[in-house]
């Protein structure tokens, strides 16, 4: 038996005796990585357009990346919120910059950014109530949501497959139609604190939220004083081509939620809460032990270093234009199989007409790794670093797949 064979027994011995079974996953190691590729402990190479799910924003191991982490990890690596570290002080400010004014709080994950902004709408909420608590409490979601898997995100996500087991759930929310006003317009009563939506959804199978309808949404939380949230942990950080996706529709948000890509792989999530509500959280209120350490900030730092510096912005917008429309030539070419292309920059779903799951098989064994999403969709989630080759690449894979199973 190789040193490979033995990994590979012995990885799938110890998930099988050890792990928590609360994940369908494929008998797949992944031991290594670089740039746009990973390879598993056979030595087999693959495309890695499932990036973490939208996390390895700079794609695996990027060179100033590590260094920053690994300076950092010799310096000071965590000090709790008892303390003030310059790390976390100087992401706050860099993502004010691209979110406009207001303040930032450092947790560790989508959910947890999530479960703050809940709160931040619960005390909008007594605010507007005068500060009396469980009057004005409700926020509107949208019915294809997913804000994560916490008692609040859950409840937050309408969705049978996530919250069957676990009920009863946090009370309070309320659920319209993405892209119909009037149907969130509807559910607004007295007791409404905030709308919250995914600016592009991510998990419910890349919807994203017209430009007219977050308009819309702006001017319904203007008139009946309420939050507007953006839930950008998936489409943030640079995914579409702006920093944020709300950014292409002009429209600027009360509270923002953000993660995946922000650390680039080390785990960072962040709410930045605009000047209308950035006092609502004083002293006591909120919380985290890990949130914004000087390690994970470094991480953060390092992301919107790269960002900026390689212009990658300008190169998703740019690079995404020839792969999307790559890809819905594919769809014209394929309609039985594949009935649709959806999303922005290296943010794009794939509608097919059937279960996704073979078809994320057939691409993995090709060479393609991609996370499948609601309503038989496969997500590509490139690194925000692809190359125009890699792009292209996997367009090419995709084609070999559909044809092969026409
Ligand atoms: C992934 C995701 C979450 C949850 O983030 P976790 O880090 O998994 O807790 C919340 N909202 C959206 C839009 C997501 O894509």
């Amino acid at each position: 038996m190789g040193l490979s064979e033995i990994t590979r027994t012995t990885t799938a011995e110890l998930y099988d005796s050890y792990v928590l079974k609360n994940y369908g996953r494929p008998a797949l190691t992944l031991v290594r990585g670089s740039g746009s590729v990973v390879w598993d402990d056979q030595g087999g190479k693959y495309l890695d357009f499932t990036s973490g799910i939208a996390v390895s924003a700079l794609g695996h191991c990027h060179p100033h990346w590590v260094a920053a982490l690994q300076r950092q990890a010799g310096e000071l690596i965590h000090t709790s919120n008892l303390f003030r570290n310059p790390n976390q002080g100087e992401l706050a400010r860099r993502l004010v910059g691209h979110a406009g004014p207001g303040r930032v709080f450092f947790c560790n994950s989508g959910a947890e950014a999530n479960e703050g902004l809940l709160k931040l709408a619960r005390l909008h909420g007594a605010t507007k109530a005068g500060g009396q608590e469980g009057v004005c409490y409700k926020v509107i979601c949208a019915k294809s949501a997913f804000h994560g898997r916490t008692f609040g995100g859950m409840s937050a996500t309408p969705q049978e497959k996530i919250q069957k087991g676990f009920r009863p759930l946090v009370p309070g929310f309320a659920f319209g139609e993405l892209n119909d006003l009037a149907s969130f317009e509807a559910l607004i009563d007295d007791q409404t604190a905030a709308i919250f939506v995914e600016t592009i959804q991510g998990e419910g199978g890349v919807h994203p939220a017209t430009p007219e309808f977050l308009f819309g949404l702006r001017q319904l939380c203007n008139r009946h004083n309420l939050l507007l949230i953006l839930d950008e942990v998936q489409c943030g950080i640079g995914r579409t081509g702006k920093f944020f996706a709300f950014e292409h529709a002009g429209v600027r948000p009360d509270a923002i939620g953000m993660a995946k890509g922000l650390g680039g792989g080390f785990p960072i999530g962040a709410i930045w809460v605009g000047e209308k509500a950035a006092d609502l959280f004083q002293p006591g209120m909120h919380g985290t032990t890990f949130g914004g350490t000087p390690l994970a900030c470094a991480a953060g730092l390092a992301v919107l270093d790269v960002i900026e510096r390689g212009k990658l912005l300008d190169h998703v917008t740019s690079a995404s234009v020839p792969w999307i429309a790559a890809l819905k030539a594919l769809a014209d070419d394929f309609p039985a199989q594949l009935l649709g292309v959806r999303g922005r920059g290296f943010m794009v779903g794939l509608q097919l007409a059937g279960d996704p799951l073979p078809c994320v098989a057939a691409l993995r064994e090709a060479g393609l790794l991609v996370p499948s999403a609601g309503g038989n969709v496969i997500r590509l989630l490139p690194p925000l670093t692809a190359t125009a080759d890699e792009l292209a690449r996997s367009v090419e894979i995709i084609r070999a797949v559909l044809v092969s199973k026409r």
